[in-house]
C-alpha cells in the first residue's frame, strides 16, 4: 500500500457517519426470542403430547424417540417457513475455536417430477458432514472422513436470515468428541451428579444442580477502512507493529465514558439482534483502552450461555461491518494498552436457588455456603495448572502475566469477610462450633454481611475471584470458546465434591452425626486449600516468588502449559468424571500445539513481509531524501558550515541504517528459526521451538520498526498509526 493510501483511508474513516438503527416497534420483552424455537413456540406448534415429551427430553435428559423427533421437525418447519426460512444447518463447535455450518435446502423430490419442502426428524437429529478438514488431532484420519453431528435439544433451534440453525454435537465415526459441546455436557452432568448428592445433606428435596455462566465480552472496534490498510490486523487480528500513541489510556477517560455515537448505534443493533435470538443482553459500556468496549448478557445455564456467546461473537463481527467497523476479538490487538478478556462468572444453583449465595437464613444454610465455596476452591487448587492450560492460547498468552490481566498463576481472591469466615470455621474450638444433639446442632457461624453481595470487596488482579454469589474466572480470553474453561472448572469441582461426599459418608458410617461429619471434613479442607487463597496484589514480583513457594503452577510458556492436560492427576480427573479419555486428551493436545505453531508462523510470515516490503523501502526512501539534502547543503556552504548544518541529519541517517540492518538481519534470522522449527516432526517440540526461537524475534524486531515510525516522515509512513486506529470512531 502506498503512503497516499494511508491518508485516503484516514479521510474515509473520518467521513463515516453513524448508521441510524431504528428499534422494533414492540418492547424488548415482546421481541425477545422472536427467532428462537423455545418452549413457548413448541407449545404453539407441537401437539400437547409431543410438547410434554420434548419438555422431558430437555429438562430430564430423557432419550428422544424418532417419532417425537419427526413431529418436532414438522412443527419447526412450519414455524420456520412462516419466517421465510428455506434452509437448515447443523451448527457445531469444532476445535478451530469458531463455529461451523453447512446449509441445505428443505427441498426434496416429490416423486412426481416436482419438489416438496421436507424436514424429517432423522435430519433434525443427526447429520454426517464431511469432517475431513476439521482438526481431530489424529483421532480420525483424513480417509475416514466421517463425523456425526447430533442435535442438542437442550439448546433451542433458532433462525438467522433464511436458515434454521440447529445446535449440535460433533463426534467422530468411532465416537470420540471432535468439539467442545460433548465434553462440556459430560462435565455438566458430572457436576450435577456430585453437587446434587452433596446438596441432599442440606436439603433432601434437591434433584438437580445447574452450572451457570454469565460472560462479559470485551472487544475493540476499528474503522473498517483503517483495518483494511493493516495487513497484520487482517491476517492475525492484532497489530504486529505500531508505536504507542502519545495519548492512550493514561487519562482513564474512556472507561465508562459516554459512548461514541457510531459505536452506540452498533451496540443498539447488536442488542436488538441478540434479544431477538434469545440472548438476554443487559450491559454495555466503554472499557479501559480507547476504542475498547464490553457487552454482557444476564447469566444462563452454562451450555446455553456458551452457545449464546459463540453466536454473539459471530453477530458482533457481522453487524460491525454494517456500521463501517471491524470488531476485534483478539486478546491483545494493541501493544501497550489493555487487552480483552471474557470474565466467566460461574455459579451452581438448584431448582431452589444459588448455592454460593450468602448469607443463609440458618446455620445449616451457612454451612452449605461454606461447603460449596471450600469445595470449589479445592477443585481449583488441585487443578490450578490445568485450569491455566484451559484458558491458554497463542493469543491469550499476550495478556496473561502482562501488567493488566491476571498473572499466569491461578489463585483465588475471597475478600476479607469470607476469608475471616473460613478462618473462624477452621480455627474455632469444635465444641464451641458444635453442640451435639441429634437434630439440634448449633453451628456458630457468624452471619455474613449483606455488603458482600455489593461487590465492594474487589480485586482486579485475581484470576478467580469470589464476587458475592459467584466466582469470576477472569483469565478466559476474549476470543476463546468458554467451554474449555467451563468444562475444566466444572469437572474439577465435581471431583472435589465427590471426594468430599466420600469422606463425609465414611465418618457418618463410623457413627458420626451428619452435621459434625460435614464440619470436620470442611475444616480439613479449609486448611488444605490455604495455598490457593491470595488476597494481595497479583501483579507484583513478590507474588510470583510466594506462589512458587506455595507450589502453584508458575509456568509461563504456552506450549509447556499445555502439558498440564496430560499429567496423571488431569487424566484421572477427566477419566473419573467421564469428560475425556486419555486418547482424546492426547489428540486435543496435538491440536493445541499445532494451532499454537500455526498462529506464530502466520504472524512471523506476515511480519517479515511487512518489514521487508512495507517498512524498509519507505525508510530507505526517507534516508535517501536526507542524504540528498546533505549533499546539496555541501554544494552551497563551506565545508565546516555544511558539516554543522547537516549534523542532525547525519545522525538520523546513521540511526536509520542501524535500525535497518537490525531489522533485515533479524528477519533473516527469524526465517531461519522458522525453517529449523518446521523441520521438527513432534508437534510439542515444534511449538516449543516457535515459542522459544521465533516469537521473541517478533518483539525484538518490532522495537526497531516502532522506533523508525517516530523518525520517518509521517507522510511516507505506509501503515495507519495507533493514534488513528484507536481514536477514530
Ligand atoms: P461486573 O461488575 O463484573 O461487570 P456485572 O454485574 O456486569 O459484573 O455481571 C457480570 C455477569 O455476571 C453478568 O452476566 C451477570 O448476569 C452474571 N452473574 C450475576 N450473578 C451470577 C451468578 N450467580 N452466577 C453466574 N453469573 C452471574
Ligand atoms: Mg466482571
Amino acid at each position: 500500500m502506498s503512503a497516499n493510501l494511508r491518508f485516503t483511508v484516514v479521510n474515509e474513516a473520518f467521513s463515516h457517519a453513524p448508521v441510524t438503527v431504528t428499534p422494533p416497534a414492540e418492547r424488548p420483552s415482546e421481541y425477545f426470542g422472536k427467532y428462537v424455537f423455545n418452549k413457548a413456540k413448541m407449545y404453539k406448534y407441537l401437539s400437547t403430547d409431543v410438547y410434554a415429551q420434548m419438555c422431558r427430553v430437555i429438562d430430564k435428559g430423557e432419550p428422544l424417540d424418532i417419532k417425537v423427533a419427526d413431529a418436532v421437525a414438522e412443527g419447526m418447519k412450519k414455524w420456520a417457513s412462516e419466517l421465510g426460512v428455506t434452509h437448515y444447518t447443523h451448527w457445531f463447535q469444532p476445535l478451530t475455536e469458531g463455529t461451523a455450518e453447512k446449509h441445505d435446502a428443505f427441498i426434496e423430490h416429490d416423486g412426481k417430477g416436482g419438489m416438496i419442502e421436507e424436514f424429517k426428524g432423522k435430519i433434525l437429529v443427526q447429520q454426517e458432514p464431511d469432517a475431513s478438514s476439521f482438526p481431530s488431532g489424529g483421532l480420525r484420519s483424513t480417509f475416514e472422513a466421517r463425523g456425526y453431528s447430533a442435535w442438542d435439544p437442550t439448546s433451542p433451534v433458532f433462525v438467522i436470515g433464511d436458515t434454521l440453525m440447529i445446535p449440535t454435537y460433533f463426534i467422530s465415526y468411532t465416537g470420540e468428541a471432535l468439539d467442545y459441546k460433548v465434553p462440556l455436557k459430560k462435565a455438566l452432568y458430572a457436576v450435577d451428579k456430585a453437587a446434587t448428592a452433596v446438596c441432599k445433606y442440606f436439603n433432601p428435596e434437591v434433584s438437580k444442580v445447574f452450572s451457570n455462566l454469565g460472560w462479559e465480552q470485551e472487544y475493540f472496534l476499528v474503522d473498517e477502512s483503517l483495518y483494511a490498510a493493516r495487513p497484520d490486523l487482517v491476517m492475525t487480528g492484532r497489530t504486529l507493529m505500531g508505536h504507542d500513541s502519545a495519548k492512550n489510556q493514561q487519562m482513564d477517560d474512556h472507561y465508562f465514558g459516554s459512548i461514541p455515537a457510531r459505536v452506540e448505534e452498533f451496540m443498539k443493533d447488536i442488542e436488538i439482534n441478540a434479544l431477538e435470538l434469545g440472548i438476554p443482553c443487559k450491559t454495555r459500556h466503554n472499557e479501559v483502552a480507547p476504542n475498547q468496549f464490553e457487552l454482557a448478557p444476564i447469566y444462563e445455564e452454562t451450555n446455553l450461555a456458551i452457545d449464546h456467546n459463540m453466536l454473539m461473537m459471530s453477530l458482533m463481527k457481522r453487524i460491525a461491518r454494517k456500521h463501517g467497523f471491524r470488531c476485534l476479538l483478539h486478546e491483545k490487538p494493541f501493544k501497550g494498552i489493555n487487552g480483552s478478556g471474557k470474565h466467566n462468572n460461574w455459579s451452581l444453583s438448584t431448582d431452589t436457588g444459588i448455592l454460593l449465595h450468602s448469607p443463609g437464613k440458618t446455620a445449616m444454610d451457612n454451612l452449605r455456603f461454606v461447603t460449596f465455596v471450600v469445595e470449589t476452591l479445592k477443585g481449583v487448587y488441585n487443578h490450578n495448572g490445568l485450569l491455566k492450560a484451559s484458558i491458554m492460547s497463542a493469543t491469550n498468552a499476550h495478556r496473561l502475566g502482562a501488567n493488566e490481566a491476571p498473572p499466569a498463576i491461578i489463585s483465588s481472591f475471597l475478600g476479607k469477610t469470607v476469608t475471616e469466615l473460613l478462618d473462624h470455621v477452621a480455627n474455632a474450638d469444635p465444641d464451641a462450633l458444635l453442640i451435639a444433639g441429634k437434630h439440634a446442632v448449633k453451628l456458630d457461624l457468624p452471619s455474613i454481611p449483606e455488603l458482600l453481595i455489593d461487590n465492594t470487596d474487589r480485586n482486579r488482579t485475581s484470576p478467580f475471584a469470589f464476587t458475592g454469589n459467584r466466582f469470576e474466572f477472569r483469565a478466559v480470553g476474549s476470543e476463546a470458546n468458554c467451554a474449555s474453561a467451563m468444562l475444566t472448572l466444572n469437572a474439577a469441582v465435581a471431583e472435589a465434591l465427590e471426594d468430599f461426599k466420600t469422606r463425609v459418608d465414611a465418618l457418618i458410617g463410623k457413627g458420626e452425626e451428619k452435621e459434625a461429619a460435614i464440619l470436620k471434613v470442611v475444616r480439613e479442607d479449609i486448611n488444605y486449600i490455604k495455598p490457593i487463597i491470595f488476597n494481595g496484589n497479583g501483579y507484583g514480583d513478590e507474588w510470583k516468588a510466594e506462589a512458587a513457594r506455595r507450589g502453584l503452577d508458575c509456568e509461563t510458556s504456552a506450549p509447556l502449559i499445555f502439558d498440564s492436560y496430560l499429567t496423571e492427576s488431569s487424566i484421572a480427573l477427566f477419566e473419573k468424571t467421564g469428560v475425556f479419555s486419555k486418547g482424546e486428551l492426547e489428540a486435543r493436545n496435538e491440536i493445541k500445539w499445532e494451532t499454537y505453531t500455526k498462529k506464530i508462523q502466520i504472524e512471523s510470515r506476515i511480519f517479515g513481509d511487512l518489514c521487508i516490503n512495507h517498512i524498509i523501502p519507505v525508510v530507505t526512501k526517507y534516508q535517501s531524501m536526507l542524504i540528498d539534502n546533505v549533499s546539496k547543503v555541501k554544494e552551497i556552504f563551506s565545508k565546516e558550515k555544511a558539516v554543522e548544518i547537516s549534523k542532525e541529519n547525519l545522525t538520523i541517517i546513521e540511526k536509520i541504517s542501524e535500525h535497518e540492518s537490525f531489522i533485515i538481519g533479524n528477519v533473516d534470522k527469524m526465517i531461519a528459526a522458522r525453517k529449523a522449527a518446521n523441520a521438527i516432526s513432534c508437534e510439542r517440540e515444534k511449538a516449543i521451538a516457535y515459542h522459544d526461537n521465533v516469537a521473541p524475534l517478533l518483539e525484538e524486531i518490532r522495537r526497531h520498526v516502532d522506533k523508525l515510525e517516530t523518525i520517518v516522515d509521517d507522510e511516507l509512513w505506509p501503515l495507519p498509526k495507533y493514534r488513528e486506529l484507536l481514536f477514530i470512531r
